[in-house]
């Protein structure tokens, strides 16, 4: 069971650099987390406590799970991911024997990040706490707030956790010792898109006509995972023309139907 729900990455290959438009969360990320890893002394001496876990929340596909591997790759930590939902949905009444393999698998591998993908479905404001689903639910993030209290500042085992649902969230979980670092993780402004743009393009054999300036404005509202999507599909366009150059024109007939399917199924844009 543990090895399906559990992902675990002993090096995990996203670097800092693969990461465009999130500098400040960047910055928060690795005080509150690589800093404790990296030298747990200097929280020792100063005799403060490093945050206990931090919460990453915005739209989809914007970058939580970049961080968050970024920062495992950073400090050489094992990055162990597991989605809230499969923690409830998945193996019905395993919930908190899950979470408990969970911390369990992190003490095995120290140092090691704890990414807790979807963490509303396991901390969401109860809605009807009398049915046995809500009570299973309830158990889960029990387990999950205890093994948290439990475990020592050293500092070898940090937790993320990501929600697209800040609103859903249980405000228990958000109390002091427990998720109590809250970082916002939007969507890219128009020079965060340039630079996702020129992330994704890095190996891609883009003719001298593309105007990354024009792309970052073209991709109004897009995620960087979108960013990523029309980058794929302007190169699949080239391969359709029989080009191995990718134009401008490529990029804006991916935008287009990138956005047209967008539409046709508003659950899976991201
Ligand atoms: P979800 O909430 O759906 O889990 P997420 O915020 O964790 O999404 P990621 O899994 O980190 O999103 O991003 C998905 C993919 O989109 C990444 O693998 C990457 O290719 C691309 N991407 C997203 N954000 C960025 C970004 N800021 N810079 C570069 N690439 C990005």
């Amino acid at each position: 069971v543990r090895a399906r729900v559990m992902q675990v990455d002993h090096s995990p290959s996203v670097t800092y650099e693969d990461i465009g438009g999130l500098e400040e969360q960047m910055n928060e990320v690795r005080e509150t987390v690589e800093m404790p890893l990296e030298r747990p002394e200097m929280f020792d001496q100063v005799g403060i406590e490093p945050p206990s876990g931090v919460l990453l929340y915005g739209p989809p596909g914007t970058g939580k799970t970049m961080l968050a591997k970024a920062v495992a790759n950073q400090t050489d930590a094992t990055f162990i991911k597991m989605a809230g939902s499969e923690l409830v949905h998945k193996f019905i009444g395993e919930g908190a024997k899950l979470v408990r393999d969970l911390f369990e698998v992190a003490r095995e591998n120290e140092p090691a990040v704890i990414f807790i993908d979807e963490i509303d479905a396991i901390a969401s404001k109860r809605t009807d706490s009398k049915t046995s689903g809500d009570a299973e639910v309830q158990r889960t993030m029990m387990q999950l707030l205890s093994e948290m209290d439990g475990f020592s500042e050293r500092g070898d085992i940090r937790i993320i956790a990501a929600t697209n649902r800040f609103d859903m969230l249980d405000p228990a979980i958000l109390r002091p010792g427990r998720f109590d670092r809250l970082i916002e993780v939007p969507k890219p402004e128009a020079e965060g898109r340039e630079l996702i743009f020129r992330i994704h393009t890095r190996d891609m054999n883009v003719a001298d006509d593309v105007d990354f300036d024009a792309l970052a404005e073209m991709a109004e509202d897009a995620s960087g995972a979108d960013i990523k999507a029309v980058c794929t599909e302007a190169g699949m366009f080239a391969i359709r023309d029989d080009r191995t150059e990718i134009y401008m024109e490529d990029f804006e007939e991916a935008w287009g139907k990138i956005q047209a399917e967008a539409d046709e199924d508003p659950d899976a844009s991201r």
